[in-house]
C-alpha cells in the first residue's frame, strides 16, 4: 500500500519515518517486552521518554526555564476555558482579537469566565485581513491579550508578533507551531492542540510563563489548573502517554530536518509555490490579503462551485485526501503543515493544472 497525500487540517499527516518508528517499537519498547502504550506513566523508562520530549521541544522551540511545558490533554478547546480562569487573576477583563472562526470560539468561551473586550476585529474585511495595530483598542490593565496566529479554516495568518508591554501575550498555535522560528520569550502563553504539527489528537502542549502560575480561581478545575499541572510534571493524572511519545518522536524529526529555521524554509517554499499557482490561475482564487496568507492551511475556490464534486472525486483518485474545504466556508482547503512534503504540494499543483486545463 502506498500512502496518500494527506491534506486534512487536523488530524494531519505524520512523518512516514515517524510511524515507521512506532510501529517497530509497537510491540517491545527497546527490549521492555511492552509496548508504551501499556507501560506505567510512572515507569522510569516513560518518565525518560517525557522528559525527552519535554527537552526536545524546549530546543526547538528555544524555550527558556522561565516557562513551564505542560502536556495536557483536552484538546485545544480546552484551553479556551483554562485561560480565563487561570489568568485572569484579580484583574476585571481579558482583551482578544477576533481574526476567525478560532478566535470566536476563544472569545466566546471566555465570557462564561469574565468580562472579554473584542479589541479588533477582521470582519470588515471578510476576514481577509489583520487589522491594523494602531487601530487595536487595547486596554493597558487588562489581565492579557489573546489572538491566534494562524487561523486554520481561514487561512488568515500573522506575520508579526504583537506588542503588549506589559500585558502577557496569549496565542492559540495550534496550527502554526513549530512551523517557522518564533521568539516565545514575547509570549505569556501558547497553547497548541497537537494534531497538526506535533502528534496525534487530545493532546495539547501548553507553555506558561512561571510567574502567571498560580493564581487560578478556586473553582478551576484541578485538571485545568496549570500550577497544579506544572506541580506534577503534567501527571497529576494518567496523561495522554502514547500522545506524549509520539510527540517526542516528531520533535526528533524535526530535529533531524534542521529544526523550525529549516522547516521554515521549506514551508514558505510550500506555500508559495501553491499560492503563485492560484494567483497565476483564473480559475482558482484565494481570498487572503497575501501578506496575511497561512503558510499552513490554503483555502481556496474554483471559478464555479459546481465543479467542486468533480474536483474533489479526481483528486481522491490520485490520492490527494481530504481537500474539501471547512463547512462553514466551503471551497477547498489544503493543509500543508511541516510533515506534508513538497512533493504533495508538487502533485497537488499538477492536479490543479491539468482539472484547471481540462474544465476550466
Ligand atoms: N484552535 C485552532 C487554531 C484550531 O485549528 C483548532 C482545531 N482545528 C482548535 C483550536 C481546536 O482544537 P481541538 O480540536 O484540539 O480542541
Amino acid at each position: 500500500m502506498s500512502r496518500a497525500y494527506n491534506f486534512c487540517a487536523g488530524p494531519a499527516t505524520l512523518p512516514e519515518s515517524v510511524l515507521q518508528q512506532a510501529r517497530e517499537e509497537m510491540l517491545d519498547w527497546r527490549g521492555t517486552g511492552m509496548s508504551v502504550m501499556e507501560m506505567s506513566h510512572r515507569s522510569d523508562e516513560f518518565v525518560e521518554i517525557a522528559e525527552n520530549a519535554e527537552q526536545d521541544l524546549r530546543e526547538l522551540a528555544g524555550i527558556s526555564d522561565d516557562y513551564a511545558v505542560l502536556f495536557m490533554q483536552g484538546g485545544a478547546s480546552s484551553q479556551f476555558s483554562a485561560i480565563p480562569l487561570n489568568l485572569l487573576g484579580d484583574k476585571s477583563s481579558a482583551d482578544y482579537v477576533n481574526t476567525g472562526i478560532w478566535s470566536k470560539k476563544a472569545i466566546a468561551e471566555a465570557k462564561r469566565f469574565g468580562d472579554v473586550q473584542v479589541v479588533a476585529s477582521a470582519e470588515a474585511s471578510g476576514f481577509a485581513s489583520i487589522p491594523d495595530v494602531a487601530d487595536w483598542q487595547t486596554n493597558p490593565d487588562a489581565a492579557y491579550l489573546h489572538y491566534t496566529p494562524n487561523e486554520t479554516i481561514g487561512g488568515l495568518e500573522f506575520d508579526f508578533i504583537p506588542e503588549t508591554g506589559s500585558v502577557p501575550l496569549v496565542a492559540d498555535m495550534s496550527s502554526t507551531m513549530l512551523s517557522r522560528p518564533m521568539d516565545f520569550s514575547r509570549f505569556g502563553l501558547i497553547y497548541a492542540g497537537a494534531q497538526k504539527n506535533i502528534g496525534p489528537s487530545g493532546l495539547v502542549v501548553v507553555i506558561v510563563r512561571k510567574d502567571l502560575l498560580g493564581k487560578a480561581r478556586k473553582e478551576a478545575p484541578t485538571m485545568l489548573n496549570y500550577q497544579v499541572i506544572a506541580d506534577n510534571g503534567s501527571m497529576y493524572n494518567t496523561p495522554a502517554t502514547y500522545s506524549w511519545y509520539l510527540a517526542g518522536l516528531v520533535f526528533k524529526w524535526l530535529k533531524a530536518q534542521g529544526g523550525v529555521e529549516a522547516m521554515g524554509r521549506i514551508n514558505e517554499r510550500k506555500a508559495r509555490k501553491l499560492y503563485d499557482f492560484i494567483d497565476t490561475s483564473d480559475f482558482y482564487a484565494n481570498p487572503i490579503e497575501p501578506r496575511f496568507r497561512s503558510w499552513m492551511n490554503v483555502p481556496f475556490t474554483l471559478a464555479d462551485d459546481a465543479l467542486n464534486g468533480d474536483f474533489l472525486k479526481g483528486a481522491d483518485a490520485r490520492g490527494l485526501l481530504n481537500l474539501k474545504g471547512h463547512r462553514s466556508v466551503g471551497g477547498m482547503r489544503a493543509s500543508i503543515y511541516n510533515a506534508m512534503p513538497e512533493a504533495g504540494v508538487d502533485a497537488l499543483i499538477h492536479y490543479m493544472a491539468e482539472f484547471a486545463k481540462e474544465r476550466g
